[in-house]
């Protein structure tokens, strides 16, 4: 793992303007985002110990699977060069293949092998079936599910969430994070802390189910409160409003989020604080889980809301 060096502890930042004093919280947020330049964010955290048990087993071949903006198999496919191993992308949609994103272009340029599916095919990517098919299609390599969530990923986020806990000197009321598979949300739940978790897609609440699925073996996980409203639109979808309250969020404090997940979910904050849904007092841990890429994806398509 020393060619993936990362820089930690991440820092963890007080925010503060009008709205957060009215909510009279104490309102932080850990910069993850700043964890590795190409392997960002909770990605970084979920990737490592599924790494680590690659290289345990002496696997030459990672594996993976994403859409064409997916920040995981932009991680994947750095994490891996950076590695050493050779790894495979299986990618949503067969239309990206003439016509490849600036995510999949750097994966491309991470040397890894693109493979494009149908969105029927694609459904079936956590099929043991399925798996087993690929498996053999491709000689057996290390499989690492969408997103990069599975049990050994909710250790590597457990550890964000201890490190903000020994930055803080106590436990926060709350983490907030948004939520994609869900695996970040788990992984903070893991360590018995709360979670107000923001869907980024549409009809986010299947979530609760994979989340506590995620969490059948942890003893004593906190308490999940999952936000399904704040989508605008649906996945990979954004609206002219979240736009100018993400370059608002910029102007007053100099960091910069994105519109796919992190955007959603402080839009959320902001919401949630607006509405005295917070007590006066409450600290609350917003998680920048990174995705910093997906900015030239918004610059590409600007702001006409489609994946
Ligand atoms: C992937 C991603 C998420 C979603 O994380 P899950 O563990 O899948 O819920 C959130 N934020 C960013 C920036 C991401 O890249």
């Amino acid at each position: 793992m020393d060619k993936l060096v990362p820089f930690l502890p991440t820092p963890l930042q007080l925010l503060s303007d009008d709205e957060i004093r009215r909510a009279g919280i104490r309102l932080y947020i850990k910069r993850d985002d700043l964890i590795h330049p190409t392997v960002s964010g909770n990605k970084w955290r979920k990737l490592k110990y599924n790494l680590a048990d690659a290289i345990a087993g002496n696997h030459a071949t990672l594996l993976t699977f994403g859409g064409a903006y997916s920040n995981h198999l932009y991680a994947t496919a750095a994490a891996g060069n950076a590695l050493g191993f050779k790894t495979i992308g299986i990618v949503r949609g067969e239309d990206f293949e003439s016509e490849l994103t600036p995510t999949l272009l750097f994966c491309r340029e991470q040397n890894m092998d693109l493979h494009f599916i149908s969105r029927q095919e694609y459904k079936r990517r956590n099929e043991a079936e399925y798996l087993n098919e690929i498996s053999k299609k491709f000689k057996m390599p290390y499989l690492i599910p969408e997103g990069g969530t599975t049990g050994l990923a909710l250790n590597g986020v457990g550890e964000m969430a201890t490190e903000t806990q020994s930055q803080l000197g106590f436990r926060p009321a709350y983490y907030a994070t948004a939520a994609g598979t869900g695996g970040t949300a788990a992984g903070i739940l893991s360590t018995g802390s709360n979670v107000l978790a923001f869907s980024a897609l549409k009809g986010g609440g299947f979530l609760a189910d994979d989340i506590s699925e995620l969490l059948a073996t942890s003893e004593n996980p906190g308490n999940l409160q999952l936000l399904t409203q704040y989508h605008f639109g649906g996945y990979a979808k954004w609206t002219p409003e979240l736009l100018s309250f993400m370059a608002d969020f910029y102007a007053r404090h100099g960091i910069q989020l994105e519109q796919v997940y992190t955007a959603k979910m402080m839009y959320g904050l902001y919401d949630l604080m607006a509405k005295d849904f917070f007590k006066p007092g409450d600290t609350v841990v917003a998680v920048h889980t990174g995705g910093l890429q997906g900015l030239l994806v918004q610059k590409m398509t600007d702001n006409q809301s489609g994946t």
